[in-house]
Parts: structure tokens; sequence; C-alpha cells
């Protein structure tokens, strides 16, 4: 294991991974101790904004996730009742010379690959598996953590980038559990050939219905077909990733038009997830100690940004430490140029499934009227606050 100098992170996952090579971009050495065996993450799609990419471009891997993504033309909202498209955002030459990036999808494992290679061939990253970070104590220029294994590791910060369920949050914060949504998630990756032929559009494309959405988009390559689908079942417990038949995610999707009910049906090895947030906190440091992606902000998938923002913290966090002599004044400066973005995509996260995704009657009725209405450079103009400029300031 690294030496005293070194930064500890809790979790390989997304935001653990970028963390380190950010922190390695600043020749500032890092531990990761990812809890699990081995180093990866599920089999899903994920949506990547043009702030994705300018990260990227931060942490040196800009070339390897260019190739790893899918260019998709559109980002497109169907109504899931009437069986047609409310309003779509154009992503071709206009969007991406606004916000000087691409709107992407890519695979969970490519990149989270992408993330690995790096980290493996830089000499100031260590990364451990089958090491749980516990809890940690600190003094005025270290931090111990106890770990899983029995081991312990000391450095001179820890980063708790270890998800919704956080071991380092739950001490420096201490705020509970994470909340129960309710909104239950239905993933699938299928081949290309079982996706219905009229449907295999180069769009992240949303049907939204009552209490329901599905999305759908290519992925690697145009091999495999994402699929997404979400009930608003007040489902009271959380569940992570357990297996689930077909008959089962039908079964909250019955009202909707035949065609969007259609894609559920060619859906294969389903997995369940009950989704988790929480209330924004401004309490993300403990003197050394800080939290970064989920631990510190964990949000609804609805605005597609929850790894995004993981990327950004890690970025503004090297660049925190490296221009301030105090560990401390560091991680409180990152602390203030992440707080208030990360919060406004929680919060609007929630939002858009309330106003968006899940509305039914005259509340659909309003939003088909008001979403249909606007331009695209209407649409641009509301993206400006999460796209333009770099999200690294
Ligand atoms: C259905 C769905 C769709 C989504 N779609 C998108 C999207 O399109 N775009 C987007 O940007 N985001 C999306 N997200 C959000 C995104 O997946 C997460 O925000 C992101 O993965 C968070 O990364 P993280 O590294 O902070 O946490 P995690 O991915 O949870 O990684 C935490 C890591 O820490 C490890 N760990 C946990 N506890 C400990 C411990 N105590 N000690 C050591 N290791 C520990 C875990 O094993 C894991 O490897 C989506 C989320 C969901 C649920």
């Amino acid at each position: 294991m690294a030496g005293r100098d070194s930064v500890l992170i809790a979790g390989g996952g997304i935001g653990g991974l970028a963390a380190a090579l950010a922190l390695a971009q600043k020749k500032i050495a890092s531990t990761v101790l990812e809890k699990a065996a081995q180093l990866g993450e599920i089999g899903a799609g994920i949506q990547l904004g043009p702030n994705a990419f300018h990260c990227f471009d931060r942490l040196g891997v800009g070339e390897p996730a260019r190739q790893m993504a899918v260019y998709i033309d559109q980002l497109r909202l169907m109504d899931a009742m009437a069986d047609g498209e409310i309003m779509h955002v154009d992503l071709g030459r206009d969007f991406r010379a606004r916000y000087r990036n691409p709107y992407a999808v890519v695979h969970r494992g490519d990149l989270h690959g992408v993330l690995l290679k790096a980290c493996r061939e830089h000499p100031l990253i260590a990364l451990e598996v089958s090491s749980e970070v516990l809890d940690y104590e600190q003094d005025a220029a270290t931090v111990t953590v106890r770990l899983g294994n029995g081991a312990s590791a000391t450095g001179r910060a820890l980063i708790g980038a270890d998800g919704l369920w956080s071991n380092v949050r739950r001490q420096a914060v201490g705020d509970g559990e994470p909340r129960v949504s309710g909104h239950t998630t239905y993933r699938s990756v299928i081949p290309t050939e079982r996706m219905p032929e009229d449907l295999r559009w180069n769009a992240a494309t949303l049907w939204a219905g009552p209490k329901c959405h599905i999305v759908h988009y290519p992925l690697s390559g145009w091999k495999v077909f994402n699929l997404v689908v979400t009930y608003h079942n007040d489902a009271p417990e959380p569940v992570a990733g357990e297996p689930v038949v077909t008959e089962e995610v039908r079964r909250g999707f019955t009202h909707i038009c035949e065609r969007a009910q259609n894609i559920i049906r060619h859906g294969q090895d389903w997995r369940m997830w009950v989704l988790c947030d929480r209330e924004p906190v401004d309490r993300w440091v403990d003197g050394r100690v800080a939290l970064l992606g989920d631990a510190a902000h964990p949000m609804l998938q609805y605005m597609a940004q929850g790894a995004c923002m993981a990327m950004e913290d890690a970025v503004c966090l090297a660049d925190a430490l490296a221009s301030h002599d105090r560990l401390e004044a560091g991680l409180e400066n990152y602390r203030s140029r992440r707080v208030l973005r990360t919060a406004r995509v929680q919060l609007m996260s929630r939002a858009m499934g309330d106003h968006v995704y899940h509305p039914s009657g005259p509340h659909a009725a309003l939003r088909n009227a008001i979403m249909s209405a606007k331009s695209q450079a209407e649409w641009y103009a509301a993206l400006d606050w999460l796209y333009g400029g770099s999200g690294l300031d």
C-alpha cells in the first residue's frame, strides 16, 4: 500500500477511479480501497453529457473515452399513452458547437474499463480490492481507516467515493439512511436484432406515461440496446440488482400504448433496483475527509447526471488540492465549488420525475403543451446552466 503522503479513496466506482486519475494529473499519489473482490461495473448503459467529455480530457482519457461512445442524434420524449413525439433536443452540429463536446451513450463496463486501465498504468495510483472502509480516525496530519479485511491504511486525506450506502458519509455527515423514492427501475441489455425494428432510433428515447416510463438507446457500436423501465409503485424497501422475470416487469405498464409495452416483451435477464436519493447537504467535509459522487449527492437518474457529476467532482477536487497549501483549505474550496451545482441536479432530477416522466391527465397534457412549444434555441438556453462553461470552475 502507498505511503502516508498518499490520499486514500474509499470506493473504486466511476467516481473513485476518476478521483485517482484527477489527483495523478496533479502529481498527487492515491490509494483506491474497493470493497468488492474485483473492480468492475454492472452491464448496463449510461448517458454522458458534454460535461463528461470535458472531464475525460482533464483526466487524460479523452481519446479512449471518445472511442467507446455511441454518438446519438437526439434526446427524444415520447408520449407513452398517445404514441407520439412530444419534443426532442437535437444533439448535432449546433449542440456540439455550443457545448464544445458531444452527447453520447456508453456501456458502463467500457467506461469503467477506460478509467481502470488508466489507473493501472499510472505509477501514482495503487488499487486495493477486498478492502471495505469501515470507519476512520484523524489527527492533525493524517487519516487512518479501518478495513473490513482486518488491515488499516493511513494517508494524508480520505475521499469517500463509496456510493449511496457510504460508510464514510455515515461518520462524516451522520444523516441516516438514504430516502427510498418508491420508484422501481428494471434494466435489460438486449442484442440489437431483438429490438423492434421501427424503434432502432439513434436517440436516447424516453416514453413518459402515468407513473411509469421507458428509456432505450443503442450501445457498444450498435451491437446492443439498453432498456431501462421505471414504475412508480411506492416500493417501500431499497433493492439493488435483483433478477426479475419479464412478466413482473410488464405488470406496471399495461396502461400504456402497445408499441411502448412491446419494448418490454423484448427484454431479457431483467434486474431490478428500487431507487434512492437524499436531500442535498453541504457538510461534505470533516477535517481531512471529504465526500464525492453518490456518497456526497445521490440523485435519481432522471437527468442522467450522477456519473457526470462524480467525474466533475473528481476534477474539481484535484484542482482544489493542487492550488491550496493547506489540505483542509483545499477540501473546503472543493466543497464550496460543488455543493450548489450538485444540489440543483439532485432536486431537478426529482422534479423531472414528477412533472415530465410520470404525470397523468391534465398534468401530462400541460407537460405536452409546454414542452412541445419550445424551439431548439429555447431548449439549448434551458440546458446552458448544465452544459455551458466547463462545470469545473
Ligand atoms: C438506473 C440508473 C441509471 C443511471 N443513468 C445514468 C446516466 O445515464 N448518466 C449518469 O451520469 N449517471 C447515471 N446514473 C448514476 C450513476 O450510475 C451514479 O451516479 C454513479 O455510478 C456514481 O458513481 P460513484 O463512484 O459515486 O458510486 P458507485 O458507482 O456506487 O461506486 C461506489 C464504489 O464503492 C464501493 N464501496 C461501497 N462501499 C464501500 C466501502 N465502505 N469501502 C470501499 N468501497 C466501497 C462499491 O463497491 C463501488 O465500487 C444512473 C443510475 C441508475 C441507478
